[in-house]
C-alpha cells in the first residue's frame, strides 16, 4: 500500500509514495541548498522545465512563489482533477 506524504507543496493535492513523487531541492544543491520536500513527479517536471536552477535559486525558491507565476497557477488548476498518482509520462490521457 502506498502511503500517504501529506498535501503537495505545489498543487495542494495529496501525494502517495511511490514513483509519482519526486525530491526537490529548493535552492539547487550546486548553490549549496540542503532544504527537499517531495513533490509529485508532475509538478517537479513543470517546475524544472519553467525555470531555470538561477530562477529557482534566486526568485522561486518557495513553494509560496512558485505559485504566484501564472504558469503554474493555471498548471495547478488543470491538475486539481487529476488522481494523487497522475504520471504524465505513464498516464497520457487516452481517448476512450
Ligand atoms: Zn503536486
Ligand atoms: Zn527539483
Amino acid at each position: 500500500m502506498a502511503e500517504s506524504l501529506g498535501p503537495c507543496p505545489i498543487c495542494g493535492r495529496e501525494m502517495m509514495d511511490g514513483p509519482s513523487v519526486d525530491r526537490h531541492h529548493w535552492v539547487p544543491k550546486l548553490k549549496g541548498g540542503r532544504d527537499m520536500s517531495p513533490v509529485h513527479r508532475v509538478c517537479h517536471k513543470k517546475i524544472h522545465a519553467l525555470f531555470s536552477e538561477a530562477e529557482l535559486a534566486r526568485l522561486y525558491n518557495t513553494p509560496e512563489a512558485l505559485r504566484t507565476h501564472p504558469e503554474i497557477a493555471r498548471f495547478v488548476k488543470w491538475l486539481a482533477k487529476k488522481p494523487p498518482e497522475f504520471n504524465t509520462r505513464h498516464d497520457l490521457p487516452r481517448k476512450r
